[in-house]
């Protein structure tokens, strides 16, 4: 059969094109990752041609009979890296896992908690444009003034609001969340605990983030980011709740699940319980803590928080006195790919922002340690301390470029 460079040549082309820009730039989005080849080759697989309702020995569909091993494969590999009892690997995305938890345990109207948006939460846990924030009654909490979640606030609001699902997880805070004290105040309130680790996924996985498993009801995440997965979601829950969540994905919200992508998401899960997955995501740690260190403490910027201790921090750019969306173009100049992010109490409106959010684990995935990561925060800075500088810029590009051909990603 002809190959798609023959078929669809323009195609093909934007293709080669995006698979260029990630050799050749260096990505710190938090919420991207390069998969392994593994990956990518069980979702280029005839498991896309397959209709598969329902869940495995249970289909409402014949032929499934090799589409369940690899189901099972994912919810078995899944459960054992989370210490988890039941599991859903299902949901197409992380927003749809996350309307699965909504859809079992609340009925619009009812009041949900989770943290606000502005201050590093994500927009499925209650954004007013978000279905959570349409169809919900959202009670949010914050930060405090160290910039750390301000857990007394959490508390006094639930006790307050007795909301029916309290909901732990952020896109953009670089903190430990101590998910137990989150787990004691739903539980005295009689609250579903909800936890979206999409973020953190892999470093749990690792063991280098506290697992949210023992202390949750239930617990979501995105197979695409520290998991360094197929782009997707997942459910892990207590046994009591595998039945209304279930249902909540099938027949409550999608239909036929994206096979080809859970066998690739069974592939990732593999690879999350090897000892070279462990070594990468205390890689992943060590390169945002120096990055985070040399723009602080070297470069005059200011990170949220003050620390990380995980695969992100975000930055305040304020000393530098340039937007988070100027930053983010002079940086894209330069072949540095970071994302503008609103800070606490920015005084920017959120498609300016004041800020911007590292992460670490893409740059670690193509093999950098400590030695680039110190050099990749020294070229953020010297870019954001002359974004108009066309000759910083392309000397930084320069240095982006050779970086990038020393540590290939797929051309290895
Ligand atoms: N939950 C959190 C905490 C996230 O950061 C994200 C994505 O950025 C999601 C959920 C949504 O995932 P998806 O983009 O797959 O819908």
């Amino acid at each position: 059969q002809d190959s798609l460079a023959k078929v669809d040549p323009e195609l093909w082309s934007a293709i080669q094109a995006e698979n260029k820009r990630q050799e050749d730039h260096i990505e710190l989005i938090a919420s991207e990752n390069y998969v392994s080849h593994a990956v990518m080759e069980a979702q280029g697989t005839q498991l896309t041609n397959k209709y598969a309702e329902g869940y495995p020995g249970k289909r409402y569909y014949g032929g499934c009979e090799h589409v369940d091993i690899a189901e099972q494969l994912a919810i078995e590999r899944l459960k054992t890296l989370f210490g988890a009892e039941a599991a859903n690997v299902q949901p197409n995305s992380g927003s749809q896992a996350n309307q699965a938890v909504l859809m079992a345990f609340a009925k619009p109207g009812d009041t949900i908690m989770g943290m606000s948006l502005a201050e590093g939460g994500h927009l499925t846990h209650g954004m007013p444009l978000n279905m959570s924030g349409k169809w919900f009654n959202v009670v949010a909490y914050g930060l405090n003034d160290k910039e750390e979640i301000d857990y007394d606030q959490m508390e006094a609001l639930a006790r307050e609001h007795k909301p029916k699902i309290l909901i732990a997880g952020a896109s953009a805070y670089s903190l430990r969340i101590d998910f137990e004290r989150f787990a004691k105040v739903a539980k005295e309130i009689g609250a579903i605990f909800w936890v979206d680790m999409a973020h953190y996924a892999g470093l749990i996985a690792a063991g280098f983030y506290p697992n949210p498993v023992p202390h949750a009801d239930v617990v979501t995440s995105t197979t695409h980011k520290t998991l360094r997965g197929p782009r997707g979601g997942i459910i892990l829950m207590k046994a009591e709740h595998e039945k209304a969540l279930n249902s909540a994905i099938f027949p409550g919200l999608q239909g036929g699940p994206l096979m080809h992508v859970i066998a690739a998401k069974a592939v990732a899960f593999k690879e999350a319980a090897s000892p070279e997955f462990r070594n990468y995501q205390e890689q992943v740690i060590a390169n945002a803590r120096v990055m985070a260190r040399v723009l602080s403490a070297e470069r005059g910027l200011r990170i949220i928080s003050g620390r990380t201790e995980s695969h992100l921090f975000l930055v305040d750019l304020r000393p530098k006195n340039i937007t988070g969306k100027a930053a983010e173009v002079a940086l894209g100049n330069a072949h540095i790919t970071a994302n503008k992010n609103s800070i606490p109490n920015d005084p920017e409106k959120p498609f300016l922002t004041s800020g911007i959010r590292i992460g670490s684990p893409a740059m670690t995935t193509r093999g950098f340690t400590e030695i680039e990561a110190e050099k990749v925060a020294h070229l953020i800075a010297d870019v954001l301390d002359a974004p108009e500088d066309q000759a910083v810029i392309e000397r930084v590009r320069g240095e982006v470029s050779e970086l990038c051909a020393r540590f290939p990603v797929y051309g290895k």
